[in-house]
């Protein structure tokens, strides 16, 4: 029997590019999607896959009821995420979360509920194998290259920085960092207040927002006499497709809340 996903960003980006995917998959039934936009408009339709008899509601509540959803994909914002993933753990559906910029206070909030309603969850910053391996990668170098920077490149209607990605790179490169080495000068001085980007435990992060990016990120290693680039780029909403549909295949069997694509790949 198929597993029934109900899409919550339906009518955006990746929204779109979800609809599509759940509607190509013979083990996914397509059983409602949610916008505040497009309201009415058949999900298919949108996702340019024809009609689905799948119209855009924007109640999740009645939503997830009507179509009997098993499964919940997120790709809204933040905080509407946050509400959204919520309302599904209290309907017994596992949210499958791709939003990014949740505080950390709200993914224990997620974590404790799923825990409490014994409901598995997910949630990855970044649904590309590419990127996932990139993460891993840092964190190996971090072990030998502990200074290291940086820079992310996402389209310009991005609202939230550093991506969720990059914070991610972040949490895998402190975890596998050696002592750092450098000796920097004692004060810096800025001709432009923010030019050396955001710092965490010393490690930089700088955030470009522009049209014709979709996700792109460089972790460059600084050494003696040399640099290490590790560079990641989804060129298409499609490099995160297969992540999101295993992540809707396996998210009903975990144990409450999964964070990151690493856990359900054998790497
Ligand atoms: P988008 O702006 O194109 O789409 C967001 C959609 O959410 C819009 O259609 C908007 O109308 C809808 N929305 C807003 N408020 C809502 C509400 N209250 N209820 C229901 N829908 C609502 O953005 P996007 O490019 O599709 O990205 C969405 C999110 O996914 C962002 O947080 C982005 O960072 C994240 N993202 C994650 C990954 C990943 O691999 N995890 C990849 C790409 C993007």
């Amino acid at each position: 029997m198929s597993i029934a996903v109900a899409v919550a960003g339906a009518a955006g980006r990746m929204g779109r590019t979800v609809v599509k995917a759940v509607h190509g998959d013979p083990e996914l039934a397509l059983v409602g999607a949610v916008d505040v936009a497009c309201l009415g408009q058949d999900a298919g339709d949108l996702a340019g896959v024809g009609a689905t008899g799948v119209a855009l509601t924007s109640d999740l509540g009645s939503t997830l009821r009507a179509g009997n959803a098993a499964v919940l994909v997120d790709f809204t914002r933040a905080a509407v995420a946050f509400e959204n993933a919520k309302t599904a753990l209290s309907f017994g559906v596992s949210p499958v979360i791709g939003t990014t910029g949740m505080t950390p206070a709200q993914v224990e909030e997620v974590r404790a509920l799923a825990a409490r309603q014994g409901v598995g969850a997910f949630m990855a910053p970044n649904f590309a194998i590419g990127a996932v391996l990139m993460m891993l990668f840092a964190r190996q170098a971090a072990r030998y290259m502990p200074e290291v920077e940086i820079i992310e490149f996402h389209g310009e209607q991005k609202v939230d920085a550093p991506s969720g990605t990059a914070m991610r790179t972040l949490d895998f490169i402190l975890a596998g960092r050696a002592a750092r080495t450098a000796v920097r000068p004692e004060r810096e001085e800025f001709k432009l207040e923010g030019a050396r980007g955001g710092d965490q435990d010393g490690v930089k992060v700088h955030s470009v927002r522009l049209p014709g990016y979709v996700a792109h990120q460089e972790c460059l290693f600084g050494g003696l006499g040399q640099t290490l680039t590790l560079r990641h780029d989804s060129t298409d909403r499609i490099s995160f497709m297969p992540g999101v549909v295993l992540a809707c295949k396996q998210v009903r069997s975990l144990d409450g809340l999964v964070v990151g694509l690493e856990h359900l790949l054998e790497l």
